[in-house]
């Protein structure tokens, strides 16, 4: 049994305070662990913060990008070790706005993902296609190779950690108020577990989280969440009211 992941992506939004409102109203989410995991994604600035107000409620921490060196002279850059250090357990790669705005490549994606698992972090990998991509009927041919790039090689090398994270997140859908159907959300989720089990071995896509990430709302998760292969929720906009998030969180409650 996968136990759904709710996870927030705070991008590049909220000062301290703000993110300090907002995680006294998270923190009720601790009632909800049993039934589902959750995360939130601050920026980098606001990770010790939730480190110290998230502790001991069992919500997990993820950076949104990092480096794939540990150390050394990368200005500007934030290591893996730094964001462990920091309160990570989880680290989000390969973001669309990372590939979008900072010419992100799968080949980078793979190193920071082989670099995230050496330090024991477990990485959310992003992959979703454009709205031009899908139009033309290539869809499933930029994830495969989005998946092939992002995953193969030197996670092969490494091994994958049994709690690896993918977030399906189709670049039409982010922050543009369109959502994926759920069945074509499906679709591609379940065609994903089978790029799994055959690069990985049978039992690795039965065994991964798959997440659905693209305007998710209080009003559309429960439809997502009712699809066999959607595991959780990527949530960008909705993650930063509390309100929004505890009721995506719990999309099982009627
Ligand atoms: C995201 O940031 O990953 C995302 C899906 O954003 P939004 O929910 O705002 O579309």
């Amino acid at each position: 049994m996968r136990k759904p992941l709710m996870a927030g992506n705070w991008k590049m939004n909220l000062s301290l305070n703000e993110a300090a409102d907002l995680l006294a109203g998270i923190k009720e989410a601790r009632a909800d662990l049993d039934t589902v995991d959750v995360l939130v994604a601050p920026p980098f600035t606001t990770i010790q913060l939730t480190h110290t107000m998230l502790a001991g409620t069992g919500i997990l921490i993820a950076a949104q990008n990092m480096h794939w060196e540990q150390k050394g002279a990368y200005t500007g850059e934030v290591s893996p070790l730094m964001i462990r250090e920091a309160g990570c357990s989880h680290v989000i790669l390969g973001h669309s706005e990372r590939r979008t705005h900072f010419f992100e490549t799968s080949e980078v994606v793979n190193r920071k993902a082989e670099a995230a698992i050496n330090v024991g972090l477990t990485p959310i990998i992003c992959i979703g296609e454009t709205l031009q991509e899908r139009e033309e009927g290539r869809a499933f041919d930029v994830i495969r190779k989005q998946l092939d790039e992002s995953l193969r090689t030197r996670c092969q090398a490494v091994g994958l950690p049994e709690d690896l994270i993918l977030a399906y997140e189709p670049v039409w859908a982010i922050g543009t108020g369109r959502t994926a159907t759920p069945e074509q959300a499906q679709e591609v989720h379940s065609f994903i577990r089978r790029w799994l089990d055959g690069a990985f071995g049978p039992d690795t896509g039965t065994a991964t989280r798959i997440l659905y990430g693209g305007s998710v709302k209080p009003e559309n998760s429960k439809e997502l969440m009712a699809q066999s292969d959607i595991d959780g929720t990527l949530i960008g906009g909705a993650s930063l009211k509390a309100d929004l998030f505890l009721s995506i969180i719990r999309f099982y409650v009627d």
